[in-house]
């Protein structure tokens, strides 16, 4: 397929939901398939809700995922974003308006909000649509007073058909289509037409997007055939639901991609994920973007709503975090430790031993903030005790262990993994005592639980020093 150009075009109103951010991913990965373009649009005709804010957030999350594009706006040095919003394009959408006004496809509309309210309820009542009825039609002279909306004027006959790459054909009734303002008094276009002008003049091929803008589509082809130009290829995505099948929102938990990247997930294992709701190939759940890249065409999605699963995200993000080389990983986990004030900047822990601490956690971890919360007895001098653990684990019986262990490793040379395994060997054998009646007093003095790496591979990256200390006061609970 030759010139892809597609587009993601958010309101800058808020977050970036996974909604929204699966509509960019499917754009961006169509894009790179066909070795096409990707343009990054900001609408933010609603002054009201629209924000630079908004925007960073959009290009922040944008970036994070490694979703980059040809054309789009920049953030500039003192935060404020230009380029690609629909606020800078004002004068583009008044000469298309004017075109239409000027061929007669559009007309001035001075009807006030109470007078369209009440046309409408007669209408209704009446049996009637509920649309315009198209007073202002052919009216030559303006009403003193007030500020006209510019209409377009619909065709209403016949049908529309959206030909919808995911849908198939998708036929509306053109008598169901109103007579939309196009231009609101304040000058301002409205969605259906800044949308069609900007898709038209930025030469989108292919319009991707949820399928909530589906019953727009008749409308913008419309205004497509007005302007005299062929509508783009449109598909339009299968929503997101909740795992109680309706429509994904806060109540299931996280819908930010931002609150993602707070509880520790990977980018890689979001986009992977991301890229499976809706879309399919066979049976695969693992994929690296590169394999997204080459894989990914319309064909393969769905028609049927996709359902979140957060546990699935989960069981990516461990694949992934095991993948992760370890320093990539110890430098996410430090940014997340300095974020809690746990390492300062500057003072970080030496590079090799933070790799060799990020290594053993890695296992058992399915998030970044895990791997934080797990290194925290690695790196703080006190650890929190869990009270269940000390009172099953650290009973008298293990004191002899315990003090027989402690006074040994203080000569233990090197203290290395397998030395240790070697230690605990020499200690317990002799008793007839399992491993584990040593191993699990041991892990519940030097982390506080009962949950932790392999017990040599935490004695070995905690340190002789630091080990030692622990089981002597872990000791001293016992006796008291
Ligand atoms: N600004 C619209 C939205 O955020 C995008 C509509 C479109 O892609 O045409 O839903």
């Amino acid at each position: 397929m030759s010139n892809v150009r597609v587009r993601f075009a958010p309101s800058p109103t808020g977050a970036l939901h996974i909604g929204g951010v699966r509509t960019a991913l499917f754009n961006w990965l169509f894009a790179r398939h066909h070795k096409g373009t990707f343009i990054l649009r900001i609408e933010d005709t609603d002054q009201q809700r629209s924000t630079d804010e908004s925007i960073r957030i959009i290009i922040d999350g944008m970036k994070w995922l490694g979703m980059d594009w040809e054309e789009g706006p920049t953030v500039q040095a003192d935060g404020t974003v230009k380029g690609f919003r629909q606020t800078e394009r004002m004068d583009i959408y008044r000469e298309y308006a004017d075109r239409l006004l000027k061929e007669g496809k559009a007309y001035y509309c001075y009807c006030s909000p109470e007078e369209l309210d009440s046309r409408r309820k007669a209408a209704m009542a009446a049996g009637k649509p509920p649309k315009y009825d198209r007073t202002c039609f052919g009216r030559k002279e303006p009403v003193s007073g007030r500020t006209p909306v510019l209409r377009f004027h619909s065709i209403d006959e016949g049908q529309t058909i959206v030909r919808d790459t995911i849908r198939g054909a998708v036929t509306f009734e053109n008598q169901q289509l109103d007579d939309l303002i196009i231009m609101r008094s304040d000058g301002f276009p409205t969605y259906n037409f800044a949308v069609v002008v900007d898709d038209v003049t930025m030469k989108i091929s292919h319009v991707i997007r949820g399928d909530d803008h589906l019953n727009n589509t008749p409308r913008q082809i419309q205004i497509y055939r007005a302007l005299g130009f062929e509508p783009p290829e449109f598909a339009h995505l299968p929503m997101i639901l909740g795992s109680d099948k309706t429509k994904l929102s806060k109540r299931h938990g996280a819908t930010a991609v931002t609150e993602y990247k707070d509880l520790g997930y990977l980018p890689e294992a979001l986009m992977n994920y991301l890229a499976r709701l809706g879309w399919s190939h066979g049976d695969q759940e693992v994929f690296s973007i590169a394999e997204l890249i080459e894989k990914f065409t319309l064909d393969n999605i769905g028609k049927a709503p996709a359902v979140f699963n957060p546990e699935k995200l989960v069981w990516l993000n461990h694949h992934y975090i095991q993948q992760s080389d370890p320093e990539r990983l110890s430098g996410l986990v430090l940014d997340l430790l300095k974020k809690d004030g746990v390492v300062q900047e500057g003072k970080e822990p030496d590079a090799t031993w933070m790799n060799k601490l990020v290594k053993i956690l890695t296992e058992r971890s399915h998030t970044l903030v895990e791997m934080k919360t797990s290194s925290l007895p690695f790196l703080q001098d006190s650890i929190t005790m869990d009270e269940k653990a000390r009172a099953k684990h650290l009973t008298p019986d293990v004191k002899p262990l315990l003090e027989e262990l402690a006074g040994k490793l203080k000569s233990l040379e090197p203290c290395s993994h397998d030395a240790i395994e070697k230690l605990f060997n020499d200690i317990v054998t002799p008793k007839g005592v399992k491993l584990g009646k040593l191993a699990q007093p041991v892990r519940v003095a030097l982390t506080g639980g009962t949950v932790s790496p392999g017990i040599f591979d935490v004695i070995e990256v905690m340190g002789k020093d630091r080990t030692v200390d622990r089981i002597n006061a872990a000791i001293k609970m016992i006796s008291t």
